[in-house]
């Protein structure tokens, strides 16, 4: 069933554990999400970042996972990630999204509060939850997200953010990098233990790609509530594709064979994910 984004996250709270928010951007990649949950009988967060929208049909996108979330087992988010756009947070909440992140963390702190603020009463009049980033997450390899400077979150000012803005969830930055890590992982979970008793919220770790089993687990255990992970899954999905167009018989293949495919690689890799946030506080 569809859930609201912030009820699902509370819940993890509760439980010291953490829910996936797998970036997605087809059907194929929906449904390996929603797969993988299930099978974990685990919650799932469907997120689409903001710069899909220039091929991806927000409101048909929707209207599927939406669709899709009806039918399934497991409690379902769907979530807007990265916007930067006041208009693009406007239509994903038109068109049903129970989530939006509003990424302000380009801008120095009172700039990117004013903004945020803004969003949160725009959002919040709909029912629909706002995550928002201070400190700002470093590009690693393979990510197609936006360059960060790896500024990390200070909690003082996290504590100020969540106060005079009221976001539902907060990304802290405490050295994990959007894609793959180009050498060893940085991860600063002292810092994120103090964002933690300086916050109530629930804390929102991006990069989990290619970050350590334990270090995720340390970190779920130390607050984190959301996990966002893309690159992990798409490496595997293109490696699988590579594979198979180097097969001798790659030209005869239909489309549709080598979409369910991909769908099948990718399910494993997501399942590994939900797994390992929902284990955490065992
Ligand atoms: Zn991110």
């Amino acid at each position: 069933m569809l859930v609201n984004t912030k009820e699902m996250l509370l819940a993890a709270q509760r439980e010291k554990s953490a829910v996936a928010a797998f970036n997605v951007f087809n059907l194929e990649t929906v449904q390996a999400a929603v797969r993988a949950a299930e099978l974990e009988k685990r919650p799932v967060i469907i997120a689409l970042g903001e710069r899909y929208f220039s091929t991806v049909d927000a409101e048909g996108f929707s209207a599927m996972v939406r669709a899709i979330a009806a039918k399934s087992e497991v409690p379902c988010a769907l979530h807007l990630d990265h916007a930067y756009e006041k208009q693009s947070i406007v239509r994903a909440i038109s068109c049903g999204f129970t989530s939006v992140m509003f990424d302000g963390s380009k801008y120095e702190l009172e700039q990117n509060m004013a903004l945020t603020l803004e969003i949160v009463e725009l959002a919040h009049r709909s029912g629909v939850s706002v995550e928002a980033e201070i400190g700002s997450v470093s590009r690693g390899a393979f990510s197609d997200e936006e360059e960060g400077d790896g500024r990390l979150t200070d909690p003082a000012e996290a504590k100020r953010f969540v106060e005079e803005t009221g976001v539902d969830f907060l990304a802290a930055a405490i050295g994990t990098v959007h894609g793959m890590y180009a050498g060893e992982p940085k991860i600063d979970l002292e810092l994120l233990a103090r964002i933690r008793s300086a916050v109530g919220v629930p804390l929102v770790l991006h990069g989990g790609s290619g970050t350590p089993d334990e270090i995720i687990s340390k970190a779920v255990r130390t607050g984190i509530c959301k996990v966002n992970v893309n690159t992990e899954v798409s490496l595997a999905a293109v490696a699988e594709l590579v594979k198979f167009a180097s097969s001798p018989n790659a030209r005869q293949a239909h489309l549709s064979t080598v979409m369910a495919g991909l769908q099948d690689t990718m399910t494993p890799v997501m399942r590994k994910f939900v797994r390992l946030l929902g284990s955490a506080a065992e």
